[in-house]
This record gives structure tokens, sequence and C-alpha cells, in this order.
């Protein structure tokens, strides 16, 4: 359960809140802004990905909710939304939520690809980060960028309608800020290791100094094991995974050990902090035009790879995601703002095959490291006697490039060869050159029928995806060795493909929706309820969140 210390921020911003209201009329009249908000258009959307949170992980614990879960339960429920493409990762996840494109639009195909024309010696591309720019600091992998997101964010799209609108993001992961607010953000903060930096165009903030002052004394200071509700109990049963047990930790934070809290759900606490704070200070969604706060909670990502889906630890990030969430919109209820709130995710996930199989399910087991670019490539040079590695990747599944050092005469027969010997294994469902995904077309309507050729060509971009894609069979985890992460997503199966869609507004009707929908939906269903027209043609349509006779869609 959440510890009391962590309401203490909730309830101060709550004060200050009262006090905002008290000097700041909120009814600003038509002329002074250059656009009026359309009657009865919600003034600020409020979007938030859970890293990770599978419908099958949001459904496993429905019936204990009672915070901020079960609030939006009581909202437009869908509860088979789809990310439809076959690449379920963070970056091109993050890309389909406030864009209404896919990932083949968005030109987010993975969380990083290979771009052999760079001029720097590392031709790896991380999916937010500006290639063209040197890092300023040694410590600095890469400068975070959104320019690699080739279509607007609504933040942009709300900028056009309404200048004055403020596009606001929060996350423990740069790639989840990034890729939901794009490059128009005004303020954006994320986990840099040891606390939370701005990296938007906004001076800095006090609220977000004081949570920052927190969570490094958390980090210097370490941390007990977070108690948790009764109803987790019955996960907490410890499995070996290699060298480790996991299963039943409590997350216990070992003194400046950053790390381990971004990895726990104290830094979903400490986003929903600074989301509250930043509410506050921007005053969003008070000042007559429509605003959008993105929030990236992704405590449940880490907690996914590091322990597996079902243990306790991942109960517990759930729980504390109910809890704070409660608190969060408190913040904004006081605030007298009419919000609305769209929660999803960016991909879902699967569990460890050392639990999964003791839990019914076999066939679960960790891929054969045979199928690692670097093995299957080794056989390819020796065969068509290359003088350097055939095949370039960081997976034994996904994007496969060609070394391009091979020569043009090589090149189909070495790629041919490829394909062969990974459909030869029987870990391997299918492996298709980017030709043949290329000739398919863009696949709509509902993911559930989309062959695996379709999935794939949903997060297919040309020059930057790879030569050959290769999907595994499902219940294969694509660890061959679990010393570091122990469980991942990123397959075309619907463990990693299905994941809630709920949209809560204050007032409107209950209701489940059991048919499919996608995450690209999200952006043409908010434009309805903030009633902007677009002629643009989305990947995704509307979908009315009203639940009775009004339509938010027209
Ligand atoms: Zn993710």
């Amino acid at each position: 359960m959440k510890p009391i210390t962590a309401l203490l921020p909730a309830v101060a911003l709550l004060a200050s809140a009262c006090a905002a209201a008290q000097e700041q009329p909120r009814n600003i009249t038509a002329n002074a802004v250059a656009e009026p908000v359309e009657a009865n258009a919600p003034t600020l959307v409020v979007a938030i990905s859970v890293d990770q949170l599978s419908s099958d992980l949001f459904e496993q614990y429905r019936a204990h909710y009672t915070g901020g879960l079960a609030r939006l339960l009581d909202g437009a429920v869908f509860p088979n939304g789809y990310q439809g493409q076959a690449a379920t990762e963070t970056c091109p996840g993050h890309s389909t939520i406030l864009t209404g494109y896919l990932p083949a639009n968005t030109g987010i195909i993975a969380n990083g690809w290979a771009d052999f024309t760079v001029a720097r010696d590392r031709k790896e591309i991380y999916c937010a980060e500006d290639a063209t720019l040197e890092p300023q600091q040694n410590a600095e992998r890469y400068v975070a960028s959104a320019i690699n997101l080739m279509v607007p964010t609504l933040g942009a799209r709300l900028k056009e309608v309404y200048p004055d609108s403020r596009n606001v993001a929060v996350a423990g992961k740069d790639r989840a800020a990034l890729m939901m607010a794009g490059p128009t953000a005004d303020a954006i903060y994320w986990y840099t290791g040891g606390d939370f930096g701005n990296f938007g165009a906004s001076s800095s903030s006090a609220a977000v100094d004081r949570i920052n002052e927190k969570v490094r004394g958390t980090i210097a200071n370490g941390a007990g094991a977070i108690r948790y509700p009764e109803w987790c109990d019955t996960r907490a049963i410890p499995f070996r995974v290699g060298e480790r047990i996991v299963g039943d930790g409590r997350f216990v934070l070992e003194p400046g050990d950053g790390r381990g809290f971004l990895a726990s759900p104290r830094s979903d606490s400490a986003v929903l902090d600074i989301a509250a704070g930043l509410v506050i200070e921007h005053k969003l969604g008070g000042r007559g035009v429509p605003d959008v706060l993105s929030i990236g909670l992704s405590a449940t990502d880490y907690v996914g790879h590091g322990y597996g889906t079902n243990g306790i630890e991942s109960c517990l990030t759930v729980a504390n995601i109910d809890t704070e969430l409660e608190a969060f919109f408190s913040v904004l209820d006081a605030s007298d703002i009419d919000y609305v709130v769209v929660l999803t995710a960016d991909h879902g996930g699967l569990d460890i095959p050392e639990r999964a199989t003791a839990q019914g399910a076999p066939a679960a087991h960790r891929v054969d490291p045979a199928l690692e670019p670097e093995a299957i490539g080794a056989a390819l040079s020796e065969q068509f006697d290359l003088p350097v590695p055939a095949l370039l990747g960081d997976a034994p599944f996904g994007d496969i490039y060609l070394n391009p050092a091979i020569s043009a005469a090589q090149r189909a027969a070495v790629l041919a060869q490829a394909k062969a010997s990974y459909t030869a294994h029987p870990d391997v469902a299918a492996a298709y050159t980017s030709e043949e995904i290329m000739a398919t077309a863009v696949p709509q309507g509902d993911p559930r029928g989309w062959s695996l050729l379709e999935r794939l060509r949903a997060s297919h971009y040309p020059g930057r995806s790879g030569n050959l894609l290769v999907l595994l069979q499902p219940g294969v985890t694509p660890i061959p060795d679990p010393s570091s992460y122990v469980a991942t997503h990123g397959s075309p199966w619907d463990y990693d493909r299905r994941v809630p869609i709920i949209f809560w507004r204050e007032g409107i009707s209950n209701f489940e929706q059991p048919l499919p929908a996608l995450t690209v939906d999200i952006l043409p269903s908010l434009m309805g309820v903030l009633s902007i027209d677009s002629d643009t043609q989305f990947d995704g349509i509307c979908r009315d969140i009203m639940g009775g006779p009004e339509s938010s869609c027209e």
C-alpha cells in the first residue's frame, strides 16, 4: 500500500491549487484568446501511458482496484485495445498514442534501428535521438529528440488551432515523453538516473525541484521493502531464473541505487507527483484553451523485464498506480478543471518461461541462442565466403540487416539464404523480407484479423527497417541468457499487442466495448471530444466515448 508520506505532495499541491484557483479567474472571455474553446469541450487532455501494461496484466487485478483505475473503469472502457503492429516496443507504441498513426507512418519502427548512411562510426540510431548532433557531455550517449517522429502529435495539432495551448509531458523514460509530446513540448521531463531533468523550453519548476529533492533523498538513503495489499499475497512465490530468484521481491532500495529507484513503483509515484505540480504551475486546463499533459509511467516495464509479469513485483506496481492515480486525479478535481483522461499502454508483455511452465503453459521457453544474428550470420559468411559478418541485428528476432559491405551481386542470395535459415528453425514463426512486407498494404480495421505480414507492414518504414524481419513462435521468450533482463515483449502476438484503452471524463456514461479498438483511434477520438475538425486521414478512427445518445465524434 502507499506509504502515508507519499500522500503529502498531493495534499500540499491541493492547497496551492486552491490558492491558484482564487487568484486566476477561470472563465476567460472569448476575446481574450484567439479561438474560444468549443462549448462543452474539456480544457485539459491527460494522456497516460503505462509501459508494458498488457490487457492481461490489467485484467488480472481488475476486481481489486479501488483508486484511480477504478475511477477510469467508470468511463468508456475498451478492454481489447490493440497496438496493432508487429513491433510491440516502447518507442513505436508511444508514437501511435497521440498521433493517430501506425509506426509505418510515424517512422518509429523500433526502439532503435540501423542507418548506414550516418557519418559517425556508430550506425545504430536510438529512436529518440538526433543523430546529427554530438552529445555535449561525455556522460550522455546521445542527444534526446523527437526529430525521428514523422507526424504531428496532439500537442502540435492543438497549437495550430489554439496557439496558446500548452504541451507538457513527464515520464520515467525519455522516449515515452518525447513520442507522446513530440518536438513542440513546452515543458518535458524524464528521469535521468538520479532525478528528473527538464528538457523543454520552459524555465525550472519549483514543484519539480521539491519532488527532485525528495527523489534524491530516497536514492541517497535507500528505502525498505514496500508493503503490498493482501490481494497480492498469492503472487509471492519465488522462482529461480538463472542465478536469480524472482517473484517475491519487495523493492528494498540500496542506498545510491538510482536505477533501482526507476525500476520500482517509487518512480511512478514521483512522475505523478510531478504531473500534479506541472498542472498547478502551468495552470493547465485553466487558461481557456485546451492543454495536453502526457504522462509516462515506466516502472511496470522495468519491473516486467526484471522480475516477469506474474510475480508480486508486478502486482505491487499495478496496485501503486491505482492508489497514486487517484491522488493525482484529486488534485485536478480540486482545481475545478474540466479534463478528459485516456489511459493505455505502449505494448503488453509476457511472463518468464520459468514461471509460465509451472503455471500451466508447458511450451513456454527461452529462444535458442543459435538464432542470434551473429550465429546465423557466421554460417552465411562461411557459405558465401564473405569477409564480413553477414547479418547485423541486436536480437534473435525483429529487424535483421544485411551487412552493407556485402556486394550487390551477392545480396539477394545471402538474404534468401538468411530467410531460409531462420524459417527452418522451430522457434521461428515466419521471416519476411522488406520487399515482401512493402508489397502489402498498411492494414486497417479489426487488428485481430491482420496477417503476420500485415502486422509487420504496420511497423515497417523503408530506410529504417531491416532487410529481413523475423518473428518467433508464440510463447518463446527472445532472451536466451536471463542474467540481466528475464522477460520481455516485442512479438506480434496478442499478449504483446493487446492493451487497455480507457477514456474517462466527468459526466460521460459508463460502458464497456469488447470489440477491438486500436491505440491509433485515441487521437481521432480526442479530436472529437475537443470538437476539432480535421480532414486528415488517420490510421485510426474516432471512437464515440459518450456511451449514450450524444456522440463525441460529431
Ligand atoms: Zn515499453
